[in-house]
């Protein structure tokens, strides 16, 4: 088995042709076969600089990885279209020879004309195979005269064309609704629908798996096929993938990229394991899949024929799983970046990351989570005297102001240098030991005056150590003045 992916380099990678990706990866792999990648890039008007990087960096990235592509080569190179021009005239040629195309000489004005005159009376713009039937002496005349020429593709007036796809089964198209299309364009550069069948041919492709709104080109392609006399790969037509019923998923929203997603903070891994799931079913109740139990998993006939439906719900709860089985390791490899960039004290080193981190992990979904979890390590977040009242924690105005000032000299006691979590809960103890309470009715207070938040990651102790001895005293301090105020008031 042979497959192919074989992108266009117009942008970013939008999920659907991720997903297009790794179906064709998991096939091949799954049956021993080869993965093969080639770029499409003879559209030069839709070529996007910097793509080609993209498709590479995402395919690495996900673990996609190629047995035969532009920079690892294989023995059907070059792996790039446009690299391969020269080829695609010679097989045109002989199309054009075995009565499977013919040359048209038809200008740019007179097809401006022609679609005009279509629009107008409201049909389907199409050629109307002005030049299909020119003698062979007309058409030397006009050769001879220098005048440009595309090559088209001769479909059979009448009659119909089956092909078989492995999701639609049989499909079967009246020859009058197929156009004859362009093949080779007069710059001699071949169309996206006649390189596929070329290249997929010349590169020995077993099976395509492609974007199912390549199905109507479909029965030209058989056609192609038969007009060389090859046979035709093995046809899986994947269904798209929807925002909602009725929309795709799309650009605008900033939800159809794979790099959207890396950027809200998704692990590669699950953004893989979520898009397996949207349009194929494994046959069980299990969601969870690495890559390698992917291909274990996968087989086509889970593949569906209705259009999936993109749940972000779906894929942040998965990526919450991930999180969670992460290593704080690894966790925290994934976590400090994202924490740096959320806050100046982070960066300039002033918080303790294996505390914050342990603390983060059972409390992000994704990444960005992160973001917001930490937004009071640079300064406490607004927040009123009257939040100490806690009834859970039964703490009081009153009763907070006492833990604060009770706490503050065991803190100031310590090293500022040797202030870790183990020593700050030791210290803390004492305070809790000395006032004969509940641990919350200490700690909430901290926790609330450290942040200006009734829920942190972490406790009052873990936000100690997080944000180091200085601001620890400088908030509990605040705090202790905040509540003074309040009390007096009240009175
Ligand atoms: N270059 C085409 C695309 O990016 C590939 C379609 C195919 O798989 O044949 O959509």
């Amino acid at each position: 088995m042979r497959t192919r992916f074989a992108p266009s380099p117009t942008g970013f990678m939008h999920l659907g042709n991720l997903r297009t990706a790794l179906y064709t990866y998991l096939l091949a792999k799954k049956n021993g076969g080869s993965f093969v990648l080639r770029i499409e890039d003879t559209d030069r008007e839709r070529f996007v600089s910097g793509a080609t990087e993209t498709i590479y960096n995402t395919l690495r990235y996900c673990g996609l990885d190629w047995d035969e592509g532009p920079d690892k080569g294989g023995k059907f190179g070059p792996y790039v279209q446009s690299e391969r021009q020269g080829l695609y005239k010679k097989y045109a040629e002989q199309l054009v020879a075995n009565g499977g195309a013919y040359r048209c000489f038809c200008t740019t004005e007179r097809m401006n004309e022609l679609h005009r005159q279509q629009k107008a009376n409201g049909i389907a713009l199409s050629y109307d195979r002005h030049c299909r039937d020119l003698t062979a002496d007309e058409t030397a005349k006009l050769l001879e005269e220098g005048a440009p020429y595309v090559i088209r593709q001769k479909v059979p007036l009448e009659g119909t064309t089956t092909f078989k796809d492995e999701i639609y089964g049989e499909i079967t198209v009246p020859n009058a609704d197929l156009d004859d299309q362009i093949l080779l364009k007069s710059d001699g550069m071949p169309t996206y629908n006649f390189a596929n069948v070329i290249d997929d041919h010349l590169m020995e492709i077993t099976h395509v798996v492609r974007g199912c709104e390549y199905l109507s080109s479909a029965p030209k392609y058989e056609l192609l096929y038969k007009s060389f006399g090859w046979t035709p790969p093995v046809y899986i037509h994947v269904q798209q993938i929807m925002r909602d019923e009725t929309h795709k998923l799309s650009k605008r929203d900033g939800d159809a990229y794979f790099e959207d997603f890396l950027k809200k903070g998704y692990l590669a891994e699950v953004i893989i394991n979520y898009i397996a799931l949207l349009g194929w079913s494994p046959g069980g109740e299990n969601e969870i899949f690495s890559l390698l139990e992917l291909i274990e998993a996968f087989d086509i006939s889970g593949l569906s024929k209705s259009p999936a439906i993109f749940d972000e719900v779906k894929m942040r709860a998965i990526n919450g799983i991930y999180i969670r089985t992460l290593t704080p390791e690894e966790f925290q490899g994934y976590a400090e970046p994202v924490v740096r960039e959320a806050s100046r004290k982070a960066a300039a080193e002033c918080v303790d990351f294996d505390v914050l981190c342990k603390a983060l992990q059972p409390r992000t979904e994704i990444l960005n989570d992160i973001i917001e979890l930490v937004d009071f390590i640079d300064e406490t977040l607004p927040y009123d005297a009257e939040w100490f009242v806690n009834k859970k924690m039964k703490t009081t105005k009153e009763s907070s102001l006492i833990a604060l000032k009770t706490s503050l000299p065991y803190l100031e006691q310590m090293d500022k240098n040797n202030f870790t979590l183990e020593r700050v809960q030791a210290q803390l103890s004492k305070a809790i030991a000395e006032l004969n309470v509940k641990n919350g009715s200490v700690l909430w207070p901290i926790r609330l005056a450290l942040s200006g938040k009734m829920s942190t990651p972490g406790g009052g102790a873990e936000l100690c150590a997080i944000v180091g001895k200085a601001q620890a005293i400088k908030r509990i301090e605040q705090a202790i003045l905040k509540l003074e105020e309040a009390i007096q008031k009240d009175d």
